[in-house]
C-alpha cells in the first residue's frame, strides 16, 4: 500500500502552523463530507485521507514521528489511522461541532455496535475443586435476533430508501446564517427504512433470552480465578460482534482445610499416649480414607506430610501435598485408676517437674500474605468491571 504525503494531501507547506493546518482541513472536510456527497465512494476515500492527514499533523508528537520517519516511522510506532467513517466522526466530534455547528455523535450511534461484555461469579464448594467440575449457568442477556440477523426489519421484504432524508441519514435546513442539521427521525440516521419491522424483536435487533451455558472448571481452580468465554456476552446490534463473558470463580472456605498454592493444610489431634507410643490410624478424607502413621515420640507442632494428597494445579498439573500439624490432646480429668498409673509412670520415667526453656522462633504469618494477595486480585477485578 502506498501513502500520499500528508502535507500534500492538505495542501500546506511542511512548516505550516497549527492554524494553517486546521484551516486547510476545514475547507477540505466541507468539500468531501459524506453528507454532501451521499453515496460517493471517491469522496468518502478523500474524506478518510484528509482526516488521517489532519489527525497526524495536528498532533505534535505524531507530526514529529512522521517528519522524521515518514509513513513507515509512524506505522512502526503503532499508528493505524481510522477504521471507518464513524471512527472519524467519533474522534473529531468536537472539531466538527466547531466547524459545522453540529456533531455526528448520534450518527455514530445509529451504526453497528458490539455487544457488551458480561461478568458473573460462580461459588464452588471446596469439595468441587478436587476434580473437574461441570457447572450449568443460566444467564438472562440480550441476544442478536435470529429472525432478522440483528437488523430489526423483515429481511424477506427488504428495505427502501428513506423518503424523508433521501438516503442521507440527516435532515438539514438553513435559517439565515445558520445551517442546522439533525439526525433523520424517520430512519434514525441509517438512510433507509424497512418495509416491515421484524415482529420477533420489534425492530430492536436483539431479544432478551435466558440462556443456559455449560462450562467445566478445572480441578484445583483457585478462589478468584477469572475465565473468559469469547462471544458469550451480549449480542451485537446491526451486525456488531457479541461481547465476552467473564466468570470469576469463588471457592468457599473449608472448616478443616486451608489451601496454600497446591498444598492443603490441616490439623490432626491425637491423644498423648499415641504421641508417645506412635499409632496407625485411618481418617475419612473427601470420600477416601487416609492411612496415617504417627511415629513414636511425635511432638505437638510437628508435621506429617502426605505426598500427593493436595490439590492439582490447574495450569501445570502438579499435585500438592497434604500437611497435617500435630495437636496433642491432654485429658482434663482422669479417673483414680488412671491417676495412679500416671504417677507410677512419672516415677518410672523420672519425669522432670518443669524448667524454663528456649522461646519458640517467630512463625511467619501465612494468613497475612494470603490476605494481601487476595486484595491485589480484588482491585484488578474492580479495575476491569467496576465495583
Ligand atoms: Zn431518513
Ligand atoms: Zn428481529
Amino acid at each position: 500500500m502506498t501513502y500520499r504525503d500528508y502535507y500534500e494531501i492538505l495542501g500546506v507547506p511542511r512548516n505550516a502552523t497549527q492554524e494553517e493546518i486546521k484551516r486547510a482541513y476545514r475547507k477540505l472536510a466541507l468539500k468531501y463530507h459524506p453528507d454532501r456527497n451521499p453515496g460517493n465512494k471517491e469522496a468518502e476515500e478523500k474524506f478518510k485521507e484528509i482526516s488521517e492527514a489532519y489527525e497526524v499533523l495536528s498532533d505534535p508528537e505524531k507530526r514529529a514521528l512522521y517528519d522524521r520517519g515518514g509513513h513507515t516511522g509512524l506505522r512502526n510506532s503503532g499508528y493505524r489511522g481510522f477504521e471507518d467513517i464513524s471512527d472519524i466522526f467519533r474522534t473529531f466530534s468536537d472539531l466538527f461541532q466547531e466547524f459545522f455547528g453540529f456533531t455526528f455523535e448520534e450518527r455514530a450511534h445509529s451504526q453497528k455496535r458490539d455487544g457488551a461484555d458480561l461478568s458473573t461469579e460462580i461459588w464452588l464448594d471446596f469439595e468441587d475443586i478436587l476434580q473437574d467440575k461441570e457447572v450449568t449457568l443460566e444467564l438472562e442477556k440480550w441476544e442478536t435476533c435470529e429472525d432478522c440477523q440483528g437488523l430489526g426489519y423483515d429481511i424477506q421484504k427488504g428495505t427502501k430508501g428513506c423518503p424523508q432524508c433521501q438516503g442521507r441519514g440527516r435532515v438539514t435546513y438553513t435559517e439565515g446564517f445558520f445551517r442546522v442539521s439533525y439526525i433523520c427521525p424517520e430512519c434514525n440516521g441509517r438512510g433507509f427504512t424497512y418495509k416491515e419491522m421484524c415482529v420477533v424483536c420489534g425492530g430492536a435487533g436483539r431479544v432478551k433470552r435466558r440462556k443456559k451455558l455449560k462450562i467445566t472448571l478445572p480441578a484445583g481452580v483457585e478462589d478468584g480465578a477469572i475465565f473468559r468465554y469469547p462471544g458469550e456476552g451480549e449480542g451485537g446490534i446491526l451486525g456488531g460482534k457479541p461481547g465476552d463473558l467473564y466468570i470469576r470463580v469463588r471457592v468457599k472456605p473449608h472448616p478443616l482445610f486451608r489451601r496454600e498454592k497446591n498444598d492443603l493444610y490441616g490439623e490432626l489431634k491425637i491423644n498423648f499416649v499415641s504421641a508417645i507410643l506412635g499409632e496407625e490410624l485411618k481418617i475419612p478424607f473427601f470420600g477416601k480414607e487416609l492411612e496415617i502413621k504417627i511415629p513414636p515420640g511425635i511432638q505437638p507442632g510437628d508435621k506429617i506430610i502426605l505426598k500427593g494428597m493436595g490439590l492439582r494445579d490447574w495450569k501445570t498439573g502438579i499435585v500438592g501435598d497434604l500437611i497435617l500439624g500435630i495437636k496433642v490432646e491432654l485429658p482434663k480429668e482422669i479417673s483414680p485408676k488412671g491417676r495412679e498409673l500416671l504417677q507410677a509412670l512419672a516415677l518410672t520415667e523420672n519425669l522432670s517437674k518443669g524448667s524454663l526453656t528456649e522461646i519458640n522462633p517467630i512463625i511467619e504469618n501465612h494468613s497475612k500474605k494470603r490476605e494481601n494477595a487476595r486484595r491485589k486480585k480484588e482491585s484488578l477485578w474492580e479495575r476491569i468491571f467496576g465495583s
